[in-house]
């Protein structure tokens, strides 16, 4: 037997059967699977604990990367202070769901002028990521006779400390390195545009607050310096995410009521420099990421030397990240459980359950404990709410896209 990662908390039982949103996984199953069914309520919960856990003037805001799906977005924006894009078509679906440009940040590498147009225009925030964008940006806002809104995105020197992904530390496709920060900073402060200050992003997935309160320690210092050293005041200062979730066997949850004290201590101690910025932090599948429920239905079950495979209707072309081709180097299994047994206890031998795809890659649970699975059975994956349907490969072999709804 292979171990599976934790089922997260807030699912529970509806006549044996896995509940989500107070209704059994069958109900929502019932039109169509594969569906990724997103808990509205797990949502709520999971931004009050936060902010209940935050210092009370720290933003928070969502990368909307993590899950576009419009309604989800829509109550997101409801919750969050700020939403994060990284593209034209991302700022498109934010203003669709009614997010106000003043609380629209816009980063990413590669920024076309077509989307440094539509964002000066539009009056949104962009984390610039060269010297060369920033240039472009300010010769745009000067055609169109718009001050655009400009802050930093810096490449800081550390890292979070065992994140699963390092956007930060050496050399990097994002931002700028902190070295060169200070005289851009004041270029762009004496240009006429509206100097928005920094934004510093260190990593993701970082599920150890020692890590955390280390690099947003590290993130503030840095803050003051370049403040300090450009000689500019910091309206604004996005002092990046990473929060992680527990995926696998023995992740344990980040302590986010340590973070929120050491952040609070390290507020309190911030450079003069720093003494109006309004701070944020910027998150996505902390945020989402467990609210969610891929839910597929098994379709034939076989045995092959010995082993068994539950065949499911969905597959890495939706849950790409459950089948470990998604930034893991070593596959391990999601959470997973028969959803329509969901109380009931797991058979000796173990079981193996894959996608509909034909590539060995197409591997949902890896020799797993779980009840004996039968055609019919509806499989759950969890923590499906983010890096789910939006950063699968749908379009592979043709079976279509999942549906989504949120409950
Ligand atoms: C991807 C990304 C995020 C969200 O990352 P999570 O691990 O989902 O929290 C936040 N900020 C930036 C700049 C990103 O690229």
């Amino acid at each position: 037997m292979k171990p599976m990662g934790p089922v997260p908390g807030g699912f529970g039982a509806i006549d044996g059967e896995l509940a989500i949103g107070g209704r059994k996984a069958s109900d929502w199953a019932e039109q169509s699977t594969p569906v990724f069914v997103y808990d509205r309520a797990l949502l709520d919960g999971r931004v009050a604990s936060l902010r209940a856990a935050m210092p009370k003037t720290l933003a928070i805001h969502y990368a909307m990367k993590a899950n576009p799906f419009p309604p989800l977005l829509s109550h997101m924006a409801g919750l969050v202070d700020g939403i994060d894009i990284a593209s034209a078509g991302e700022m498109r679906l934010a203003m669709d769901a009614s997010v106000t440009p003043d609380r629209i940040s816009f980063a990413g590498p590669g920024k076309d002028d077509g989307e440094l147009e539509a964002a000066i225009s539009a009056g949104v925030t962009l984390n610039t990521e060269s010297a060369a964008e920033i240039r472009r940006a300010l010769a745009i806002g000067e055609r169109l006779g718009i001050a655009p809104r400009l802050a930093i995105r810096v490449n800081p020197v550390f890292d979070i400390k065992g994140s699963g992904m390092k956007m930060g530390g050496g050399a990097k496709p994002f931002g700028i390195d902190a070295d060169l920060v200070p005289p851009l900073a004041r270029e762009i402060a004496d240009s006429g545009a509206q100097w928005r200050g920094f934004h510093i992003y260190a990593g993701s997935q970082a599920l150890d607050a020692d890590a955390v309160i280390a690099t947003q320690a590290a993130t503030l210092a840095l803050a003051g310096d370049l403040a300090e050293r450009a000689g500019v005041d910091v309206p604004h200062c996005n002092l990046g995410g990473g929060f992680g979730i527990p995926y696998f066997p023995g992740d344990a949850p980040l302590d986010i009521e340590r973070v929120g004290e050491a952040l609070s201590a390290a507020l309190s101690r911030r450079s003069e420099r720093l003494a109006d910025t309004r701070f944020a932090i910027e998150l996505g599948r902390y945020l989402v990421g467990e609210a969610g429920v891929y839910l597929t239905r098994v379709i034939d079950v076989k045995e092959s030397h010995g082993e068994i495979f539950a065949v499911t209707d969905g597959g890495l072309h939706h849950q790409l990240a459950a089948s470990g081709n998604f930034g893991t180097v070593v596959r391990r299994n999601y959470p997973v459980a028969v959803a329509n047994r969901f109380d009931a206890d797991p058979i000796e031998r173990e079981q193996t359950i894959v996608g509909r795809l034909c590539t060995p890659l197409d591997l949902l649970a890896n020799k797993v404990a779980l009840p004996e699975i039968r055609a019919g059975d509806l499989v759950a994956i969890f923590c499906a709410g983010a890096y789910g349907a939006s950063a699968s490969p749908s379009a592979f072999l043709g079976h279509g896209p999942a549906r989504e709804v949120l409950v």
